[in-house]
């Protein structure tokens, strides 16, 4: 069965991010998507807002549909958008990190960190302009 990506994005920063990055690194296999099958399928969706709390129950909706979408839990990995782990032009990595992350696990969902990985970005970061990649 094809391996399905759920990509979670900052509810603040989609405000004025349509997610096009994380989309176009998912189609291109870049970044934290390089090495997932080609017949890989991806949606999106936020966080929910501050701070974080209705993750479980949006994957709880995801759950119920999964038969429907030919899925089982095992074929899915959450991803957290590289805005949300990473310190970006938009803002600092989400201060409730750690919370989303547990409650993911919690909910059984395989997890990874990121999404794109812009090279200005990780310049920055390699010279300590901006924070290091966050850890869960
Ligand atoms: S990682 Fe980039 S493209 Fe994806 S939601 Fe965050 S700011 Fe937008
Ligand atoms: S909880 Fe974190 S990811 Fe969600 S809107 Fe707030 S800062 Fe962004």
């Amino acid at each position: 069965m094809s391996k399905l990506v759920v990509i979670i994005q900052c509810d603040a920063v989609t405000k004025r991010c349509a997610g096009a990055n994380c989309t176009w690194a998912f189609y291109k296999r870049t970044g934290m998507f390089a090495d997932y099958p080609p017949d890989t399928q991806y949606m999106s969706m936020t966080c929910g807002g501050c701070c974080g709390a209705h993750v479980p129950e949006k994957l709880a909706t995801l759950e119920h549909k999964l038969k429907r979408l030919e899925k089982t839990k095992e074929d899915v990995t959450v991803h957290l958008s590289t805005c949300m782990v990473s310190e970006s032009k938009h803002r600092l990595p989400c201060p409730f990190l750690k919370y989303i992350a547990a409650q993911i696990k919690h909910k059984g969902f395989a997890l990874r960190l990121g999404t794109r990985i812009s090279e200005l970005a990780q310049k920055k970061r390699d010279a300590g302009i901006y924070k290091p990649w966050a850890s869960v």
